[in-house]
């Protein structure tokens, strides 16, 4: 029989790993929750008009990297039916977050409640592109997004976020957080047409997806990794000298504002990122000993048309999401100590019949007394159980023998210093209590 594999693309986070996985959800709350930030959840999948509209339809993202949902036993008949939802629109399992949570922004009012709604996320994504090093097809981010705000001193809080985020992973001497303005639509499009002059000469150099973007998405044709199309854009127009007064102003302001704080950036102005909805300020932070294209650990900017273009009132807001596999591998690479996840407080052991009896309902009593408390309900030996208190990082083992299990009382073996003392079961309580210091 052939042997059952995870889909390509995809990764088990066994338990021995997901100390890195925790590590990043508490930093990330921690600060956004810091912020004023409230956790958002919105569906794993989504119809597939929210991201056709929201992200564009000319992205590499909408183009080639959405899944479809459909479902398996869909027979022909059903498939003749016009009203079946799944003919009505497709579904898409969502290859980014922003534009579902602006779907959601927009579905449940939350128009109404006061502006900014500061949200932030960690889930899956899902993107259909050839797996390698840093590239899966089911990946983690977490994220922010600040709606009804289109201030300056928003992009300076959002980057330091991310800024703080870093720093707390002690990764923060091993990123370039780089920041850019694409102005607004109309300043942008005056460069485009700029840009299309500056490339014409150039066009047949181009790498096949340049080809593609000249007459699709120009501004794209700025962050290609290709070796001969980084030479070309070196010498492009630069989108802050095309900026419109308004633009212009508003991106020394977040700059001024950054400078302030205590955070290191750079300039770089070929900074476009991949999403037709972005606007005004943009940023990316990456690996500084990377120049592969998956050296990019998180990236975002503003989109001040993306909640019109899907619906709503005209509302500023930006974001950014981060990877958590592209982040573990460099806490990994760079060797940074993870606190274990804490160990129990309490192992019972248990020898015999008489004893096993005991064991669980002691278990169940001390976790519901608050003492985190665990055990082995087999038929394993004394050293065995040890061996797992240990495993466990349990601070004691209680260990009720035959002898014990007679007498009422239990033995109570301090782990780290090796010693231990009888007592009498109905003077455990208050023993523990003395120990871990609570009532
Ligand atoms: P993006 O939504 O493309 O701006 O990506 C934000 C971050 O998500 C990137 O900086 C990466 O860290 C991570 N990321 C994006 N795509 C993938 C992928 N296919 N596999 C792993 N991580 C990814």
């Amino acid at each position: 029989m052939k042997k059952l594999q995870k889909p390509t693309g995809t990764r088990d986070i066994l338990p021995e790993e997901q100390k890195y996985w925790q590590f990043l959800d508490k930093i990330v709350e921690k600060r956004a929750i810091a912020f004023g930030f409230e956790k958002i959840d919105t569906p794993f999948f989504e119809y597939k008009s929210v991201f056709t509209r929201g992200i564009g339809e000319t992205t590499d993202i909408v183009e080639k990297e959405m899944y479809e949902v459909k479902r398996s036993n869909q027979d022909t008949s059903e498939k003749l039916n016009v009203n079946s939802e799944e003919i009505k629109e497709a579904s898409v399992l969502r290859p980014e977050n922003t534009a579902g949570i602006v779907r959601s922004y927009l579905e449940n009012g939350m128009i109404t409640r006061p502006q900014p709604v500061k949200l932030y996320y960690i889930g899956p994504m899902f993107r259909y592109d050839r797996p390698q090093k840093g590239r899966l097809r089911q990946f983690t981010q977490a994220g922010i997004e600040i709606l009804g705000d289109d201030s300056p001193m928003t992009d300076a809080v959002s980057i330091l976020l991310l800024w703080q985020i870093f720093s707390d992973l002690g990764l923060k001497d091993e990123v370039i957080m780089e920041i850019n303005s694409i102005g607004c639509r109309n300043c942008r499009n005056k460069y485009k047409k700029k840009l299309v002059e500056y490339y014409k000469p150039y066009q047949s150099m181009l790498c096949p997806d340049c080809a593609r973007r000249y007459l699709a998405n120009p501004l794209r044709l700025l962050d290609c990794k290709e070796e001969n199309c980084k030479k070309i854009a070196a010498g492009a127009p630069q989108i802050i000298d095309n900026l419109c007064d308004d633009c212009k102003a508003h991106f020394m302001k977040v700059l001024e504002y950054l400078d302030g704080l205590d955070l290191t950036y750079d300039l770089n102005p070929r900074l476009v990122r991949g999403l037709d909805y972005y606007s005004r300020t943009t940023l990316e932070i990456r690996d500084k000993n990377d120049t592969s294209r998956q050296s990019s650990l998180g990236g975002g900017g503003r989109y001040d048309n993306l909640v019109e273009q899907m619906g709503g009132k005209p509302t500023p807001a930006i974001g950014w999401a981060i990877g958590y596999e592209r982040i573990i591998e460099k806490i990994k690479e760079r060797d940074i100590q993870i606190a274990e996840p804490a160990g129990a407080e309490l192992f019972i052991i248990q020898i015999g019949e008489k004893a096993r009896k005991k064991a669980l309902p002691l278990v169940a009593e001390l976790n519901q007394k608050g003492y985190n408390t665990s055990c082995v309900l087999g038929k394993e030996s004394l050293k065995s159980q040890l061996r797992a208190a240990g495993k466990m990082r349990a601070k004691f083992a209680l260990i009720i023998g035959q002898r014990e299990a007679l007498d009422e009382t239990i033995i109570v073996r301090n782990m780290d210093e090796a010693a231990q003392e009888t007592i009498a079961m109905n003077k455990l309580e208050k023993f523990l209590e003395k120990k871990f210091g609570r009532k």
